[in-house]
């Protein structure tokens, strides 16, 4: 890196390997580096922001509950132990364990050489140089390649969130349709305010935090828009 560019090296060094290498993290960090959940849903919405806001609420409260239909209908119908996107990954990891040597050092402690890397695997810790098996929390190639040789089973190594178990209890939340607006009982002159906060106490009873998480969105990006004009 320092040939590429050697102040960026230098800036990115001082500025210490944990703020920006996830693999230094010292916390558990997912692999995506945004977390900006407003702009997926903004996309996932955008057809019906013309409307009012009682009516983007109810359109949300459509989509999420399709949403959790479809996932929780493909959810129940897996028959393995993990879930199909962690086999697909097991099975990419598998294929370049053939590739690696293993020497072992305990039982569930190995040196593991793939030609570029020289590193230890810790299956008791869950552990391996190379930090993939430690952040991803599945079985990196390295990993493989121990369990492989032990004849354990990779689901062990697995963390509970890849098992079709957990996806099957993450889309466990129903979305049900809150009434018609019409027949709630209101005063007249604050009838929208009304019919608003009953969608919103509707939808948050049903005790769905991906709900309220929504309904918090739609709300500040309704009144920052009003802000706006
Ligand atoms: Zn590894």
């Amino acid at each position: 890196m320092e040939n590429i560019n050697y102040e960026a090296t230098m800036y990115i060094t001082d500025v210490i390997f944990e703020r920006w290498a996830r693999a230094y993290n010292p916390r558990k960090r997912y692999n995506l580096m945004s977390s900006n959940i407003a702009k997926a849903m903004n996309n996932a919405i955008k057809a019906c922001r013309e409307l009012l806001i009682t009516g983007v609420i109810d359109y949300i409260r459509g989509v999420l509950q399709r949403w959790f239909y479809d996932r929780r209908t493909s959810a129940g119908k897996l028959k393995s132990t993990l879930t199909t996107k962690a086999d697909v990954n097991i099975g990419v990891n598998d294929e370049k364990a053939h590739y690696i040597t293993v020497y072992s050092i305990t039982y569930y402690s190995f040196l593991v050489k793939d030609g570029d890397l020289d590193g230890t695997v810790d299956l008791t810790s869950k552990t391996c140089t190379s930090r993939e098996f430690d952040m991803d929390e599945i079985p990196c190639e390295h990993a493989l390649a121990c369990i492989r040789i032990r004849r354990f089973s990779y689901a062990d190594y697995c963390s509970p969130y890849y098992s079709s178990a957990f996806l099957v209890a993450a889309y466990i939340g129903e979305i049900h349709p809150v009434g018609h607006p019409l027949n709630v009982v209101v005063v007249e002159e604050d009838l929208k305010r009304t019919v608003f906060r009953h969608l919103v106490r509707e939808l948050v009873n049903q005790d769905v935090q991906l709900v309220i998480v929504m309904v918090t969105i739609v709300i500040h990006a309704h009144t920052r828009d009003r802000l706006d004009h």
